[in-house]
């Protein structure tokens, strides 16, 4: 008899919802974790007297308890959504360029429509046109998949049919001549990992609609604490995890995944797996790649890895109101060319966007008493980082540092001198802690041509299953959701 029924490789939220899940369902689960603390993203660390929440900007899909979204119900089903106290943040970001442009737009959709129509007069109609399409859009777009519309047809879904495959940048040109208003409404690109240029106008909709119907939550404890409250809920149900164990191997026989092989050569028997890894490493590195059909490896051959990011966790010796911080999420832009912030990307030059986020806004005792905690991030796609001899390593990623503290300093005068601790992360950081090519956190690009209206997620070897961002979307709710998806998938297939 094997050891186990289900093995899953990775703590991170996708491989914790599906050990969660799979215990709660009675199901002989072992949970293997590379590192000593389980989240992947989801988690912290300290320098000094501040614990830095490492991922979490703003959770999506929560709802309230009169208005749950369906993260709200994916969470009481894995028992941990007592454990939390979630902190609601009433705006979605506040937005601009410095001396050109500055709008703040609440989780509310009639007052984000009064903020725009404030700032762009000129284009009042166009923005009760724009916002109402997304909105309706999303409902149709949501009968469609979450609901499941058997009959979902173009007579009964025209606007999903039109807009579906164009991209967010298609849309915006179609409703908008000022570039600055294509920027306030699409400042969330960044949470996609693709400008408006490249993204779907699925995603960009969504973000918009789900941000404000669910509102942007963080939590108390940082995502650590969810991290942790997960794995205590498995543990209640009788999982069994094991932390400092890489795993080395998936061991596959006749077509079907049977087990592990751990860092240290224990060979652990089950009678299915789940791989929180990601995809890339699951089918040419944990699986011998001669038992991966050619197609598998083609299907991969085709994606590019998601972005990664370089985040300066910044420890500030005041409140966030001394240096006239007044909303948790600020995109700050030096110019609208949101392809160029994108090329950016690729390269060491300074940034021309920084996502800078306060936690302490929303939840004043997020740091200890008269400090708070400020995140500024960038997006960076990994392959100039490689190129780096070690030596340079320090030098480049603190003048990288160097150009979003900058920009901070900008909009908010004195950020620099309030600095008490800094610490610095860059997708080399990420690639080492998650182990995923590239240091991506999103997975693959999300591209509309690869999503799973097109390419099916199935896995060609027999109870093997993936959980977490390279499945579907990156992203706490997306990854979340995968897990669970993967724990009912393998519940099935136990039953066959
Ligand atoms: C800086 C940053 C900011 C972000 N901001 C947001 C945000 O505001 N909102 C949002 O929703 N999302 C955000 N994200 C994205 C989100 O955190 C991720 O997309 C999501 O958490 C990924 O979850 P995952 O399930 O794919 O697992 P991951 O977090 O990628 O973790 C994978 C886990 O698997 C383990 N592992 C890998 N290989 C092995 C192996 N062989 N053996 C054992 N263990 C292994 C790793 O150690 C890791 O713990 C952010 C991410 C980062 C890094």
């Amino acid at each position: 008899m094997p050891d186990y029924d289900a093995i899953v490789i990775g703590a991170g939220n996708g491989g914790l919802s599906a050990a969660a899940g799979l215990a709660r369902r009675g199901i002989r689960t072992l949970l293997c974790e590379r590192h000593n603390v389980p989240g992947g993203c989801a988690t912290s660390f300290i320098r000094g007297r501040f614990e830095f929440e490492v991922a979490l900007h703003q959770l999506s899909g929560l709802g309230t308890p009169d208005k749950p979204g369906p993260l709200r119900g994916l969470l009481q089903q894995i028992g941990v959504i007592d454990q939390i106290d979630f902190v609601e943040e009433d705006t979605l970001y506040r937005t601009g360029i410095p001396g050109v442009f500055d709008v703040t737009l609440k989780a509310d959709r009639s007052e984000i429509v009064h903020a725009l129509k404030e700032k762009f007069p000129s284009e009042k109609k166009a923005i009760e046109n724009f916002i109402g399409l997304v909105w309706e859009f999303c409902h149709q777009l949501i009968s469609i998949y979450y609901f499941r519309d058997q009959h979902a047809s173009k007579d009964r879904y025209p606007l999903y049919f039109k807009y579906a495959l164009k991209t967010g940048g298609q849309v915006l040109d179609e409703f908008f001549e000022d570039p600055c208003l294509k920027m306030a409404i699409a400042s969330y690109w960044g949470y996609v990992g693709l400008p408006p240029s490249r993204i779907s106008f699925s995603d960009l909709a969504m973000l918009l609609w789900a941000y404000t119907e669910f509102k942007p939550y963080h939590m108390k404890g940082g995502s650590q604490a969810l991290s942790n409250a997960i794995v205590d809920s498995f543990l209640k149900a009788g999982g069994n995890v094991r932390f400092n164990c890489g795993v080395k191997k998936i061991i596959v026989s006749g077509g079907k995944a049977v087990g592990v092989i751990t860092e240290y050569g224990d060979e652990i028997r089950a009678r299915s797996v789940i791989s929180n890894a990601s995809t890339i490493s699951t089918y040419t590195d944990l699986i011998d790649p001669e038992t991966v059909s050619p197609a598998m490896l083609k299907k991969l051959a085709s994606r590019t890895l998601g972005p990664s990011a370089v985040s300066v966790y910044c420890g500030l010796d005041c409140e966030p109101g001394d240096l006239g911080i007044e909303v948790s999420t600020r995109f700050i832009s030096l110019n609208t060319d949101m392809d160029r912030q994108f090329a950016l990307c690729r390269t060491f030059d300074s940034p021309e966007m920084c996502g800078l986020t306060c936690y302490d806004v929303a939840d004043p005792e997020f740091s200890p008493a008269g400090a708070c905690q400020v995140v500024l991030i960038s997006l960076q796609y990994a392959d100039h980082w490689y190129q780096i001899p070690p030596m340079q390593y320090a030098d480049t990623k603190y003048r990288f540092a160097k150009g979003l503290l900058d920009i901070a300093e900008l909009v908010h005068p004195g950020f620099k001198d309030s600095i008490e601790e800094v610490e610095v992360s860059t997708p080399l950081t990420h690639l080492r802690y998650l182990g995923h090519p590239g240091g991506s956190f999103y997975g693959f690009d999300q591209y509309a041509k690869d999503s799973n209206l097109f390419v099916s997620p199935l896995s060609p070897v027999q109870g093997l299953y993936s959980a977490g961002a390279w499945v579907g979307m990156g992203g706490f709710q997306p990854a979340l959701e995968s897990g669970a998806a993967a724990a009912k998938a393998v519940c099935r297939y136990l039953e066959e």
